[in-house]
């Protein structure tokens, strides 16, 4: 049972030919796709796709940089137009409903946007944070050049259920943070061809290691689609780098998400 705990099934890369996309991860043994929102219409649309596929676990998030789009112009991609109050009360209306595995993506974002927008930025992530922590759902954590930040800020609320998704920082304090907090970080598809990704997979706790794609970003092959049954090859890569089996790496990444996404979920019988 293999997982991919941050796609992005509703790009627009996927419009086409999501249903096979699906089949093709149920083929390659794969048991859940947590599946991320960004802002209002893919949080909408996840929410489809999950009670459509029973593989389909539904986040829902406001993406950091969705988050101050009234405060931003001139960047490379599209942000949308959104009242972020009216959305977040929908987000804690979906977790309070149980239909949720997780918040996110949420965080801090200081690569695309300057300084001006980190305050608002903060506000909306520990709105995200308290939705989370009311519904009892770990959070899905994007920073780009605010990892400190992002940390200090959930270490201060004492926040357990975390994983960073594709985390780009200093490697040290990320294996720090799994220690001390038991923070879970989720190795993306193209580890093989990053050297802070690699020494992620071989040196955190081994229960604290989980598997994601950010497809359709970041895939094996530059230059092609990303999709969710690329978890394969990081697992097993996982194995190869710590002399597991492909077994034993399948089951541990398998255990942790389990203990992450699932095991908070038995007690409530509506899900
Ligand atoms: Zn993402």
């Amino acid at each position: 049972m293999y997982v991919d705990v941050h796609a992005h099934l509703t790009h627009k890369d996927f419009q086409d030919d999501v249903d096979l996309v699906i089949q093709r991860a149920m083929d390659a043994q794969l048991s859940a796709i947590v599946v991320n929102g960004l802002e209002p219409a893919s949080n909408r649309r996840i929410l489809e796709l999950s009670t459509q596929y029973a593989i389909i676990k539904a986040a829902l998030g406001i993406y950091p940089i969705e988050a101050i789009h009234d405060r931003v112009s001139g960047l490379p991609f599209e942000v949308s137009h959104f009242d972020v109050e009216e959305e977040l009360t929908f987000i804690a209306a979906q977790a309070k409903a149980g239909r949720l595995y997780a918040i996110g993506e949420c965080g801090l974002d200081g690569y695309w946007v300057g300084e001006e927008t980190f305050g608002r930025q903060e506000e909306v992530f520990l709105r995200l944070i308290e939705i989370a922590s009311d519904a009892q759902l770990p959070l899905i954590i994007h920073t780009r050049k605010r990892e400190e930040r992002a940390m200090e800020i959930l270490a201060h609320h004492g926040v357990k259920a975390v994983d960073f998704h594709c985390y780009g920082g200093k490697v040290k304090p990320a294996l720090k943070a799994a220690e001390q907090y038991g923070w879970y970080f989720s190795i993306p598809a193209n580890a093989r061809h990053n050297e802070a990704f690699r020494k992620l997979l071989r040196d955190l706790p081994e229960d604290r290691i989980l598997t994601e794609t950010d497809c359709p970003y970041l895939a094996p092959q530059k230059g092609t689609r990303n999709e969710p049954c690329h978890v394969v090859g990081t697992v097993e890569f996982l194995a190869e780098l710590r002399s597991w089996t492909k077994e034993q790496a399948i089951d541990k990444v398998w255990q942790n998400y389990c203990r992450l996404f699932e095991s908070g979920r038995k007690s409530n019988p509506d899900v």
